[in-house]
Parts: C-alpha cells; structure tokens; sequence
C-alpha cells in the first residue's frame, strides 16, 4: 500500500513538473526570456526523468531526483525570478509545502532523520521566503506584470498539490497492486493447491485432517495463505477462492471415501466471514457437499467471523448442520466470543489458537487459558482440538488437562496430497506396530 502511495505521489509530482515546465517554457519563449525558458525545459527533462525512473520501479532515485532538483530549482527561482514587490507577493516559495508534503509521504517508513528532516528542510526554506520580501535583483528579475498573474497560477497549483498529496496520504488508493492483478488468476492457471495437516487423538491415531490452501506464484514462489488472504477477503476474490477450496476438499473426501485406509478421515475447511455471509452460501455448500456424504466435512470459522449479524450465522450454522456438515471454531480465544453465542452455535469442535500452545509451558497466563478454553469445550460435549502443538511436552501438558486432539509439527506440517497420503498410511503402520 505504501509503496503504491509513493508511486502515485511520484507520478503526480512528475507530470505537475512536466506540464508546469512545458507551459512556462512557452510563455518565456513567446516573451523572448531565453535563459528563464530554458529553465523551464530542464524542469520538464527532470519531470521526464522521474517518470521514467519511477516506471521502472527506481522510487528512491525517482524521491531524490525530484526533491533535489525542485530544491535548486525553486531556490533559484525565489532569489532570482521571484521577488516580491507591494504590487505582487512572492509565490514560487508556496511549492516547498508541496515538497514538504511529498517528502512526508515519500519517507514515510524510513529513518527518522529523512522522514522528519527531509520535510523539515523544505517547511525551512518555507519560512525564510514567507517571512522576508528577500532577492537578489538582476536583470532577470520577473516584472510585476507576469508575476501578478504568476501568483495566482502558482498558489493554485501548490494548494491544488498539497491537497492532492494529502489525500492520497489519507485514503486507500484503489489501484489494483500486482499481487492482486496475479491472484485474479490463480484459480484460472491452476497455482492453488490444498495442503492437508493431519488431526491426532491423544493415543495417536490420525481421526482429519485441516485443507490448509497453498498459491504457487509463478515468481515469488509458494505464498503462505497469510500473505494472500487478507487481500482476497479485502478486495471479494475470496468467492471464487473459497468456493475452490471447496470444490477441492470435497473431492478429496470423495475420493478418501472410496480407499478403505482413508475414508474414516474428517475434512476441515476454513471458511472466511465474508464467504459464509452471501445469500448463496448455505445452497452452494450443501450442493456440493451433498454430492460427497457431507458427514465427513467440517467448517471452521474464526471467532472473529461471528462478530456481525451472529442470528443470521447461527440459522445458517442450522441449516448446514442438519445437513450433516460439522462445524469447528478456530483461533479460539483470540477473538470476543460471547459465552452466551457459544452455547448457541451447533459447533462440533473447539480449537485452542496456536498462540496459546505455543508458550503454554512457560507462561502462566496462556497455561490457564488454554486449561480454561478446554474445560470449557469438554463442559460444552465439543472435541477440544490445540493446534500448533510442537513438543512432546506441551502435548503431555494438554492430555493432562484434558484436551483430547492435537494438530502441529510435532506430527507433522501441512503436506501436500501425496506426501500426507503416504505419511498417513506409515503412520497407521506405526501406531498398529
Ligand atoms: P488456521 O486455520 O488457524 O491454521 C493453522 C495454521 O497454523 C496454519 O498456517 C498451519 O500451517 C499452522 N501450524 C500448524 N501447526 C503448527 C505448529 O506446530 N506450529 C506453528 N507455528 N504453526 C503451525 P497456514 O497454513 O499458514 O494458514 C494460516 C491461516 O490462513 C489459517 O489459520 C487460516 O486462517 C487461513 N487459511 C488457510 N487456508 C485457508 C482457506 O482455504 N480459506 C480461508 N478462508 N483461510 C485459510
Ligand atoms: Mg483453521
Ligand atoms: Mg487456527
């Protein structure tokens, strides 16, 4: 976002020094003001300049090429072109608050020496101009009679600029970043693969398994489902997505129900807020689940998911569950559930957040929540599911207090189909053994 900000603000700031370039070029020109024309020429190249570096992605050489230059430029312009007089104020220094604005913008998220100081230097050379009528006279001062209209145009350009820059600082640019433009087309070049990270009871045995999506980006690679979805559900391509997701998970549990070795296995399918809120959601997973015996799948929202409109939630949750489908609640804990909501939901499965497990032997807070989270479930008839289990300790800890499924590293990490079919089937030859 930030960098989209930069570029849009670079771009502004370039086309503004082009155009004003070109069109005080030709005025000089007409007025026979050679040097002050080819002034402004080299102001249009430095505009040029920044475009094309900001085009090929060199912002910081874009940032310094238009910020340096349009110090120099403006400077010479204050002492030497602009000075003021009773019949007509000084304008040119008004474009320092633009340079000053650009810089905030620009520096941003750097040090605090560019990203105070930078902004700082131009609101200084503001002030100078703004408080003393000062100039160095030449034969090249701008008479009045330019100046007056100058003033006018000028002030109007750097207001005009200033504002511009605030409110790309203030609002969400909708331009559509790359990241999203490639995920539009992940579905369509097939770049989305399901992982599947099995689901244990404490005396091992491997009952589900939690889909767990996966973006093969052509270039960056295998893109973690955190560094995506957020960006999906912001901008809606979570639909298509989740309806994928879908898809694929109920054809892997159509395909589980005719192996012997599989089919015992349960099917987790996370579910975002926005996905479980259309009108069409409740028919949609039904029909496709239905093709499959939707007994073996299992929906799993986020506390957070239930936030809004939780009536309408909990007559969809119904629908779906007289349907056969199950239901988990993720992350629990850290979220705002309402106990009083919980005991409301048809939910088959508590899941306590990986962030509990984590420390849940060295941290007395996150023990006893953990503990409180599984009593709860156990009190409440649910499995009580810890995720990101990743020693032998914290699973020992957990049985202890009565939880009763675990899923995390100390089994095994999300894998791919093959690669979880093959550990699964070990596995059992392992527990059996
Ligand atoms: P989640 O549903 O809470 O999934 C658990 C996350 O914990 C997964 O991260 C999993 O790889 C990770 N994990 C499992 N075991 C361990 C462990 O022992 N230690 C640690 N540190 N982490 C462990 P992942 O796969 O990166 O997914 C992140 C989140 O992205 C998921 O959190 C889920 O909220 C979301 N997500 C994943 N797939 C989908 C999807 O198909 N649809 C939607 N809407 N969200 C999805
Ligand atoms: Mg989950
Ligand atoms: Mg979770």
């Amino acid at each position: 976002m930030h960098q989209q900000r930069v570029n849009k603000a670079l771009n502004i700031g370039g086309y503004a020094t082009v155009i004003l370039g070109i069109g005080w070029a030709i005025f000089f020109a007409f007025k026979q003001l050679w040097l002050l024309s080819v002034l402004d020429v080299l102001l249009t190249f430095v505009g040029l300049w920044v475009l094309l570096l900001a085009k090929k992605g060199h912002t910081r050489a874009a940032a310094y090429l238009l910020l340096v230059s349009m110090l120099v430029i403006a400077n010479i312009m204050c002492l030497f072109l602009d000075i003021p007089s009773p019949a007509a104020p000084r304008s040119i220094h008004h474009y320092f608050l633009v340079l000053a604005a650009l810089s905030a913008l620009i520096f941003q998220d750097e040090k605090k020496w560019l990203k105070f100081g930078i902004p700082a230097l131009f609101m200084l050379n503001y002030f100078f101009y703004a408080s003393a009528p000062f100039g160095i006279v030449t034969q090249y001062a701008l008479p009045d009679s330019i100046r007056l209209v100058g003033t006018w145009l000028n002030n109007a350009v750097a207001l005009g600029l200033v504002f511009t820059i605030l409110y790309i600082m203030l609002s969400n640019i909708d331009v559509p970043s790359q990241i999203e433009q490639d995920l539009r087309h992940a579905i369509q070049y097939n770049q989305l693969e399901l992982y599947y990270q099995p689901q244990v009871d404490k005396h091992g045995i491997i009952w589900g398994a939690e889909a767990l999506l996966r973006w093969h980006h052509p270039t960056r690679g295998l893109v973690p489902p955190n560094e995506f979805i957020p960006l999906a559900e912001q901008t809606g391509l979570i639909l298509p997505i989740g309806d994928w997701v879908l898809k694929a998970g109920c054809a892997q549990l159509a395909a589980w129900a005719k192996k012997p070795e599989l089919s015992h296995l349960s099917l987790s399918l996370n579910v975002s807020a926005e996905q479980f809120h259309q009108p069409d959601f409740v028919n949609q997973t039904i029909l496709i689940a239905d093709k499959i015996g939707a007994n073996k799948l299992k929906l799993e929202l986020t506390e957070s998911s239930l936030v809004k409109d939780i009536e309408s939630i909990i007559n969809k949750m119904g629908v779906l569950k007289a349907a056969g489908i199950g239901f988990a609640l993720d992350d629990f804990g850290t979220g705002y559930s309402s106990l009083n909501y919980l005991k409301r939901l048809p939910l088959d499965v508590l899941k306590i957040d990986k962030s509990f497990v984590l420390d849940v032997l060295t941290d007395e807070n996150d023990a006893a929540i953990a503990t409180t989270i599984t009593t709860l479930g156990n009190s409440l008839g649910l499995k009580v599911v810890a995720e990101g289990v990743e020693t032998k300790e914290q699973r020992a800890f957990l049985i202890e207090n009565g939880c009763s499924s675990f899923q995390g590293y100390l089994f095994s990490p999300p894998l791919p189909i093959a690669a979880f079919e093959s550990f699964l089937i070990n596995h059992h030859v392992k527990v059996a053994a």
